[in-house]
C-alpha cells in the first residue's frame, strides 16, 4: 500500500491566546500564538474602543459628572 502523504507535513491547529483555533497544514504541530487575525487590534478595532472609553472617563472627571 502506498501512502500519498508528504513526510513531516500534517494537519495541525494554531491556538491563539484569545481562544481562536485555526486549522492549517504545517510541519509543526500544536502551534500557539499570542495574537491572530481575529484578535489583532488592526482587524478588530478593539484598540479604538478602548481609546474611546478612556476619553469618556476623562470627560466625566473633568466636568464633575461623577460628583453628587
Ligand atoms: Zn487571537
Amino acid at each position: 500500500m502506498k501512502k500519498n502523504i508528504h513526510p513531516n507535513y500534517n494537519q495541525t491547529t494554531i491556538t491563539c491566546a484569545c481562544g481562536n483555533v485555526i486549522e492549517t497544514g504545517s510541519t509543526k504541530s500544536n502551534i500557539r500564538v499570542e495574537i491572530c487575525s481575529k484578535c489583532h487590534p488592526f482587524f478588530t478595532g478593539r484598540q479604538k474602543l478602548v481609546d474611546t472609553g478612556g476619553r469618556a472617563d476623562r470627560f466625566n472627571k473633568r466636568y464633575g459628572i461623577n460628583q453628587k
